[in-house]
């Protein structure tokens, strides 16, 4: 398990606690000494992976946590977010009674789950994901996105510049008479 901040690889657990069918982990990193939480699960069965050319691979939530992860570089998220969203990714395929799952409904759960996480992370993980397969989709992606949202961020961060600088401007004084 790699450091999420110097992704040294060796870290030493200090909490460890049990629920119902997962393991949450407190570490520390033997590098840096900074703390991050994993999950453990129980793999039940060995889920398949179908992809688009017909070929098998075994399931990995290394493979999609790495693929998350790059989506969700640098986006303000609390730490341990991911992993726990590997996980809901795991157990939501867990729930399929089939053992072989297209790579195509694998690439839905996640862009789903991106999509409530972080708008950045879901276009990013789109951009990627849908250019091998078509670039109008993509766009289409794009154009369903709440655009009125993202303006409404933009505005309030511009309001908070100019709050900012008026009162740099603007300092309030006591008037001595
Ligand atoms: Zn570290």
């Amino acid at each position: 398990m790699k450091c999420p901040y110097c992704e040294n690889k060796d870290s030493k657990v200090v909490e460890s606690r049990e629920s119902s069918d997962s393991v949450r982990r407190r570490r520390e990193c033997i590098r840096c000494g900074l703390r991050f939480t994993t999950y453990e699960t129980v793999s039940r069965k060995t889920i398949m992976i179908v992809k688009k050319d017909g070929r098998m691979e075994p399931f990995s939530n290394e493979k999609i946590e790495k693929s998350i992860s790059l989506a969700c570089a640098k986006r303000p998220l609390e730490l341990g977010r991911i992993s726990r969203l590997v996980m809901d990714i795991e157990k939501e395929l867990n729930s399929h009674t089939k053992l072989e799952i297209e790579s195509k409904i694998i690439g839905d759960i996640v862009m789903n789950k991106l999509r409530q996480l972080d708008q950045v992370a879901y276009i990013r993980y789109v951009s990627v994901y849908k250019s091998f397969q078509d670039q109008e989709s993509f766009k289409d992606e794009l154009n369903s996105l709440d655009q009125q949202s993202i303006k409404y961020d933009i505005n309030k961060n511009q309001l908070k510049l100019i709050d900012l600088d008026s009162k740099v401007i603007a300092p309030k004084r006591k008037r001595s008479s």
